[in-house]
Formats: C-alpha cells, sequence, structure tokens
C-alpha cells in the first residue's frame, strides 16, 4: 500500500514526486514514455521558466527527470488502463500489475486537439503533424502552414521559418490568443505570412499533403494553399478518460479542483494541466505539484 500514487512524469508529477520524496511518503510514479518531462520535451525554446532563461524542453524536462532521481525516485515505465479511486484504498492498475494507494496525485497531462477537416486522418504522419520540433525537419525548404492563434502556433511559426522556405500562419480570428512578445516576433519574420479571420476546410494531396483549403470567414471566400505540410496547433484535450464517472470533470474534460489541487473525491488530487485553471504553463504545473503533496 503506497501513501502516494503518481500518474505522470511532467513538470506537475515530477514536482510532486520531489516534495512526496522529501516528505519520506512511500510513493510510485507511473509514466507510461521511456523518458520524463511530459509535454514539454517537444518545445523548442522555453524561456519562462524562472531562472532558465536559455533553455528548451528536452534539457528542462531531463533536469526535472534527474532532481527527482536524486532524491531516490525511480518512476515505473507503465501505462495505467484502469482507476479506481472512489474508496479509501484506491487502485491503480497498469497493463502489468495492480497497486493499491491511499491518494492518488493524477498528473496525466493533455494531448492534442484535432481540427476535424477532411485530410487531416488521411494524411496524419504524410504532411499532417502536431509537433513542429519532431517534425519541422522534413519540411526543409519546403512551404507548410501551421493553424492556431495561441503560443504553440507562434512558437511552431518561429521555429518552422528557420527551417522552411515559407510558413503560413493560419487563425480563425484577427488577433492571436499567445503572448505578444511572440506574436511581435512573428510579425518580424520574412517568411511567416499570417493569414488572419480564416479558418482550414480540407487538406488535400495525394500520397502526401499538396495543399490547403481556406475560408475568409468574414467574406465567406474559399482559396487554395499549395503547401507541403500542415502542423496544427489548435490547442489540447486533457487525458482524463480513466477519471471519468469517478471525479468531476468541466465540459471541456478538466478534472474539477481548485488551486488545493483536490478532486471532488478524498485522496484524489489533480495537478498541472488536467486540471480546471486559468494559467497551464510549467511554473503553474510544478506549483501544482508541491501543493498536491501539501495537502495529504
Ligand atoms: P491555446 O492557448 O488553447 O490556443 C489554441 C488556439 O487554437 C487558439 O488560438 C484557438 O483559437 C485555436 N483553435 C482552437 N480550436 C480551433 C479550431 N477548431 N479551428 C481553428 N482554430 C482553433 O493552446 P496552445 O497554444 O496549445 O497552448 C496551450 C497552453 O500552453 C496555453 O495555456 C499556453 O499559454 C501554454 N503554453 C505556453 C508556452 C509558453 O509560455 N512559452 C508555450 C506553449 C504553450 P481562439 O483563439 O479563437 O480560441
Amino acid at each position: 500500500m503506497y501513501d502516494i500514487i503518481i500518474i505522470g512524469g511532467g513538470p506537475a508529477g515530477l514536482s510532486a514526486a520531489v516534495y512526496a520524496a522529501r516528505a519520506c511518503l512511500d510513493t510510485l510514479l507511473l509514466e507510461k514514455q521511456p523518458m520524463g518531462g511530459g509535454q514539454i520535451l517537444n518545445t523548442a525554446e522555453v524561456d519562462n521558466y524562472l531562472g532558465f532563461f536559455d533553455t528548451n524542453g528536452f534539457e528542462l524536462g531531463q533536469k526535472f527527470t534527474e532532481h527527482a532521481q536524486h532524491l531516490g525516485v525511480k518512476p515505473l515505465m507503465e501505462e495505467v488502463v484502469r482507476i479506481d479511486c472512489i474508496g479509501a484504498v484506491k487502485k491503480v492498475v497498469t497493463e502489468k500489475q495492480e497497486y493499491e494507494t491511499k491518494n492518488i496525485i493524477y498528473a496525466a497531462g493533455a494531448g492534442h486537439r484535432k481540427l476535424g477537416v477532411p485530410g487531416e486522418e488521411e494524411f496524419a504522419g504524410k504532411g499532417v503533424s502536431y509537433c513542429a520540433t519532431c517534425d519541422g525537419a522534413f519540411f526543409r525548404g519546403k512551404t507548410v502552414a501551421v493553424i492556431g492563434g495561441g503560443d504553440v502556433a507562434l512558437e511552431d511559426a518561429l521555429f518552422l521559418a528557420n527551417v522552411c522556405r515559407k510558413v503560413f500562419l493560419i487563425h480563425r480570428r484577427d488577433t492571436f490568443r499567445g503572448a505578444k512578445t511572440l506574436v511581435e516576433r512573428v510579425n518580424a519574420v520574412e517568411n511567416i505570412e499570417t493569414v488572419v479571420d480564416t479558418v482550414a476546410k480540407e487538406i488535400s494531396g495525394e500520397d502526401t499533403v499538396k495543399g490547403l483549403v481556406c475560408m475568409d470567414v468574414k467574406t465567406g471566400g474559399q482559396k487554395s494553399l499549395a503547401v507541403d505540410g500542415v502542423f496544427i496547433a489548435v490547442g489540447m484535450v486533457p487525458h482524463t478518460q480513466l477519471l471519468e464517472g469517478q471525479v468531476k470533470l468541466d465540459q471541456n474534460g478538466y478534472v474539477i479542483a481548485g488551486e488545493d489541487c483536490k478532486a471532488s473525491v478524498d485522496g484524489v488530487f489533480a495537478v498541472g494541466d488536467v486540471r480546471t485553471k486559468k494559467v497551464r504553463q510549467i511554473v503553474t504545473a510544478v506549483s501544482d505539484g508541491a501543493v498536491a503533496v501539501a495537502g495529504i
């Protein structure tokens, strides 16, 4: 019987592991990926995490993991397939074993939201990508489109502009949701063309992507852009399916929990991007991990 099982080895889960280790709580950290760090592993540039002004997500993720390991945390690489969290003794079932624990810190993060247009599924991995830092190099010297208006879309456009001949940044409104500094940087780059008030209607091609059909939302007019790749960056969907029917989720699937990270069931804490909150950043994920352990 563990004191805590932490599910997920991103910044929130690793921070919880550090605090749990320092509190001498009997803790198990389960992570399905071979490498800890979660979503930040694919972030090209991180310049807003205090103390690290010149780093990338991979490096920071490794540092977080090393820190937890230095304090004796041994993450187990097992995917959780079922959770029973209602009673005092909670069960966490992986594809290999069943574990019992008094508390669960749920830090499973979020995945990429799909755009839901024709061609998206057909050309996934054949020109359609959700990760510019992973796949950008395949588009060296080519023309690509990035879809979205948040921090990720802006960062992806900047990253791809260094690799590609031309980048169209397509956003459905006329103002970007992402940080002003990123917008300014995007506007200053010659080979990025912003296409606002515009939605993607269809991704077309043969064996691989060849074009993107777009529609101006104000005029209804359609046009086709000749592109070799489409990078979709339209936000995230929380990985909370394992908690469905057990803890309260909001209409978008986030675990309803306040700043104390306590979910609607005793002994269950939601930390990082799975929790209802206004600011989803590394710093707030790390903070959640500490707060959750303090509440045990
Ligand atoms: P986000 O901030 O939720 O932005 C998603 C963008 O996609 C929005 O511009 C949204 O448009 C657009 N969108 C959503 N659904 C769409 C659809 N069906 N068709 C077309 N456009 C659609 O998501 P994110 O950029 O993935 O960022 C996630 C979180 O991580 C945010 O809190 C962000 O601040 C944080 N983050 C921070 C950093 C950093 O600080 N360096 C880096 C990366 C991510 P609308 O604007 O019209 O809603």
